[in-house]
């Protein structure tokens, strides 16, 4: 039995999501890379809650700098960091 795990090609991983956030918020991304990103949110632990700080963020603001986040929504997008660390040690692109 095997224990390979097995992760599409097509799929995009948190690291990608993060950096699609932006134009996600804006409307900014082609029809495919929207699909792609929702898909991704549908079954990632993390990426929705980072969604849902940028977007509180930019409700806000009306633009994302360092100096918006606070404390612990930095610690947030440390967690998230390190799952893409993880994410590409265990599958490098
Ligand atoms: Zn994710």
């Amino acid at each position: 039995m095997s224990r390979l795990r097995f992760r599409p090609r097509r799929d995009i991983v948190c690291r990608e999501a993060a950096e699609l956030v932006t134009d996600y918020l804006e409307d900014a991304l082609s029809q495919a890379q929207r699909r792609r990103f929702e898909a991704h949110l549908a079954h990632c632990p993390d990426c929705p809650e980072y969604l849902a700080q940028m977007r509180a963020i930019v409700a806000l603001a009306g633009s994302i700098t360092p100096d918006d986040l606070t404390p612990g929504m930095r610690e947030g997008f440390v967690s998230v960091y390190r799952r893409w660390r993880d994410d590409e040690a265990r599958d490098p692109l």
